[in-house]
């Protein structure tokens, strides 16, 4: 069967059938999902893998894999009849809040750590014309505060702890079982508030019960070592890491990262800055994919499992979360640039270039 290429394209459109819409829910879209999913050319042999492939959630409509849960949370939210949404943020929830609010209509109100939001993604906010509040705390803080609020105003909260999110999420997994033809022997991915790592454990199992896949993956989790309360098993008060995107001391979805972790006889280990900053160079300089910080943890922990002979072959698909130009600081942070002046010459680029 052939889609006309004018057909609407998005999570609501694609994967209708498993998710909970009636007739009511608004069919919204910014064409978010159907994200490429891309061979590794070059870090395969060092994380241990037979095959490595990535899925680029950087490529959904705000850069980061947030849209696919947002799309069904405000779809829901509109349809019953919220005229506003909250959610607390890193920022690529804020992000993509934004966006949907702006297309919908809808008035939206942004709750976010102060000064330890990127700048892409707090340009985002701002230009999508959001209401933005930062809070003199951490995203544990802002959580707790969008939680009351929502409970005492008219306004959907459309964190992960919303189920829609959970549900729109879920589908990246259906999407690698659809390419693949089967689910991956393990799944590498980042682990901040522990939705997503939630998310694609339901879409898996959902798979296998549906019979498009036969294999369950492991699911390798990764935390930053300064946000890692998955792996010491309590919570962390003041929880500091690079990847912002991660920095989170008190998931809400803990007991579904556990749960997907002891099903899938998978681990949630840590990483450390300097191991997520390795693998955020090596993403960029070896695969061409630039990917923010939180992002490289998932291939962070695939280096340091082979590192320490605990890959042995098989299939993983690791999961890039969200787009390295959210994070211009960590960037230019990271290198030296080796950047000549030059006359607008043919005579002084050569000899800038030493030809
Ligand atoms: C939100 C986010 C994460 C963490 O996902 P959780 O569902 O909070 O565990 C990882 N990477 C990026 C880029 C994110 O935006």
């Amino acid at each position: 069967m052939s889609t006309s290429p004018l057909a609407p394209r998005g999570v609501l459109y694609h994967w209708a059938e498993v998710l909970p819409l009636t007739g009511q829910t608004p069919r919204i879209t910014l064409g978010e999902g159907d994200t490429p999913l891309v061979r590794s050319a070059a870090l395969e042999g060092q994380c241990g893998l037979d095959e490595l492939w990535f899925k680029l959630e950087s490529c959904n409509p705000t850069g980061s894999f947030k849209d696919r849960g947002m799309v069904v949370a405000v779809a829901k939210a509109m349809e019953s009849g919220a005229r506003a949404i909250m959610c607390a943020s890193t920022g690529n929830t804020s992000a993509s809040a934004a966006a949907y609010a702006a297309r919908c209509g809808l008035e939206c109100y942004v709750l976010v750590p102060g000064g330890r939001v990127a700048a892409g993604k707090m340009a985002q906010a701002i230009a999508y014309g959001s209401r933005i509040i930062e809070i003199d705390g951490n995203f544990d803080d802002a959580l707790n505060a969008a939680r009351e609020l929502t409970a005492k105003h008219p306004v959907a909260l459309v964190n992960s702890v919303n189920p829609y999110r959970i549900q729109g999420q879920k589908t990246a997994a259906y999407e690698i079982c659809e390419t693949l033809g089967d689910a991956p022997g393990m799944l590498a991915i980042p682990v901040g508030n522990a939705g997503n790592i939630t998310a694609y454990w339901k879409g898996f199992s959902e798979c296998a019960e549906k019979g498009l896949s036969t294999l369950h993956p492991r699911m390798l989790g990764f935390q930053a070592a300064g946000a890692a309360p998955l792996v010491s098993g309590i919570p962390v008060l003041e929880p500091n890491t690079v990847a912002t995107a991660i920095r989170i001391g008190n998931p809400a979805s803990w007991s579904g990262a556990i749960g997907a972790r002891d099903e899938s006889g998978g681990s949630i280990e840590a990483v450390t800055d300097e191991e997520i900053l390795e693998a955020y160079r090596l993403l960029a300089a070896k695969e061409g994919l630039f990917v923010e910080p939180a992002s490289a943890a998932s291939v962070a922990g695939l280096l340091k499992l082979a590192r320490a002979g605990r890959t042995r072959g098989g299939r993983a698909v690791a999961i890039l979360t969200g787009n390295g130009l959210k994070d211009p600081d960590t960037a230019t942070a990271q290198y030296t640039p080796d950047i000549t002046r030059s006359a607008a010459t043919v005579e002084g680029v050569e000899r800038a270039l030493g030809w």
